[in-house]
């Protein structure tokens, strides 16, 4: 493809994308394909002569379409949304045309000033303290998702309860062998946490890093972490002989969308390094991966005044909820360092004088891979775009749709019943048996609760099978305990089709 092909070619693509985002309500949200549909759509193997765009785009409406679900339906209401808009789109646009792997500051300067001064902006813009502004000795940075962030500061977070492990014991007069013994047994006895309630992500980063991973049980309804819970396991391990070095904190959870309570937390923490003042600081993250984009708005500006007291880090995902193409997660730590003395390795290769003179950021020491890509372009694209006011728009768009949902829940108790407090646009409810089923079983709560789990899962089941809207069910709580619910969410893409 030479370049004037690849402008027609490129030409007819931006057309047909503008014909999907137009006429996207219009098309099953979800896909009901079966598995292996495309093999059968699809000749084997790659073509011994290379072919015309004209077939290859083809292809997209009648081969790929069918076993797309269409994230950006107005009618996808399921887990949380992946915002997209033309902004964004023309930021990866021009982050596939550059194609460069910029893993240092010299790789391309842009890249990395670039994600700097937006990340900046962003933290501005969610009302983000000072302390994790790039200005201080903290920073911001661009993940792909908000587990990879995850997985990056449980890293940190071990290596530098480690470090400071060492640096106690050589004060204390061990020798290195000694030293290099109890950090071996220090090892094992590590333990991250988080709450029953938060994402997966957290245990998966602990597997990754070679770390225990247990959970706090959260009371059932309010589901959200709080001070006397943290300071209850915190006791626990110490009984155990294990070692909490790392909490996940969640700002929005995935089941409800529960919010921990971030003041007792900060105050239990507090508690604990005041009485254990030689113990290296457990590394608290905040996971505010969807609701994150919340806190554009003036009126939740006080939320994040609290976090500099106990927060090492926190990240939201600018591409759930703000108007991003997927891939943006945003990832704040107020120690820089503390990454890079984790994550940096120097190979010959990637040394360069402006490195060595400390004066650039290399974001490659911020992340796991070496490479990355131009992401801070879509994000500066759909800021400068929507602009702030814009952007709280759409927020409030999205909180407007949820509310109204929970109104039209609240409605008709009869059916419906909330499980959980709606927030941030979602909404968590369990659909009652039909009331003949319901009479039968009066005063049997066990039994009630039984059919309730039923009755919603063949309720979301039949939802998801007719396909005009996306929903997804939940199990909150464990046991004979266990809640069958169905999640819908607001917060749809905003892209203005009309
Ligand atoms: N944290 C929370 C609270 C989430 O809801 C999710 C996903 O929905 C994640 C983390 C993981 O997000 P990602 O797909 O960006 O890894």
């Amino acid at each position: 493809m030479d370049s004037s092909q690849f402008r027609e070619a490129a030409h007819a693509a931006i057309d047909q994308i503008v014909d999907y985002y137009d006429n996207i309500r219009d098309r099953r949200v979800l896909s009901d394909v079966e598995p292996g549909y495309l093999r059968q759509l699809i000749p084997p193997g790659i073509p011994a002569n290379g072919e015309k765009w004209e077939d290859i785009q083809k292809d997209i409406e009648e081969k790929i379409m069918p076993g797309m679900t269409h994230w950006q339906s107005p009618n996808f209401l399921a887990f949380f949304p992946s915002n997209s808009s033309f902004p964004g789109i023309l930021g990866d646009m021009y982050s596939a045309a550059f194609s460069c792997a910029a893993f240092n500051w010299q790789c391309s300067p842009a890249v990395t000033e670039l994600e700097t001064i937006v990340l900046d902006n962003v933290a501005n813009l969610i009302h983000l303290p000072e302390e994790y502004h790039s200005t201080s000795e903290g920073g911001g940075v661009i993940h792909g998702t908000a587990s990879e962030a995850i997985v990056t500061v449980i890293v940190a977070a071990r290596d530098r309860y480690i470090a400071r492990s060492k640096e106690r014991w050589a004060t204390e007069g061990l020798s290195e062998d000694e030293i290099e013994e109890k950090v071996c047994t220090l090892r094992g006895k590590m333990v991250a946490l988080g709450s029953d309630q938060a994402h997966s992500s957290t245990k998966k980063g602990a597997i990754i890093a070679g770390v225990r991973f247990e959970t706090i049980e959260t009371a059932i309804g309010d589901y959200s972490l709080n001070g006397e819970l943290l300071t209850n396991k915190i006791e626990d391990l110490e009984n155990r002989g294990l070692v909490p070095f790392y909490i996940t904190v969640t700002l929005g959870t995935t089941p409800t969308c529960a919010t921990d309570d971030f003041d007792s937390i900060s105050a239990t923490l507090s508690t604990y390094h005041t009485a254990h003042p030689s113990t290296p600081k457990i590394w608290a993250h905040i996971d505010a991966a969807y609701a994150g984009a919340a806190l554009v708005l003036p009126e939740n500006s006080h939320i994040p005044k609290i976090f500099p007291t106990f927060a090492d880090s926190f990240d939201f995902n600018m591409h759930k909820w703000l108007l991003t193409n997927f891939d943006c997660s945003c990832l704040y730590v107020k120690r820089r360092r503390d990454l890079i003395d984790a994550l940096s390795i120097t190979p010959a290769y990637l040394r360069n004088e402006y490195s060595d003179r400390g004066l650039v950021t290399d974001y490659r020491d911020w992340q796991i891979p070496l490479g990355r890509r131009f992401r801070s372009l879509k994000a500066w694209f759909v800021t400068r775009t929507f602009g702030v006011e814009g952007l709280r728009e759409h927020i409030r768009k999205g909180l407007a749709g949820g509310e109204a949902f929970t109104q039209l829940l609240e409605a008709d108790k009869e059916r419906y019943t909330l499980v959980a407090k709606p927030a941030y646009a979602l909404n968590v409810f369990r659909v009652n048996p039909p009331p003949k089923l319901a009479k039968e079983v009066e005063g049997n709560a066990k039994e009630f609760a039984r059919l309730s789990n039923e009755t919603t899962r063949k309720v979301g089941d039949r939802v998801n099978k007719e396909g005009k809207i996306f929903i997804t069910q939940t199990v909150l709580g464990k046991g004979e305990d266990a809640i069958t619910a169905i999640r819908v969410v607001g917060g749809a893409p905003a892209i203005q089709v009309d």
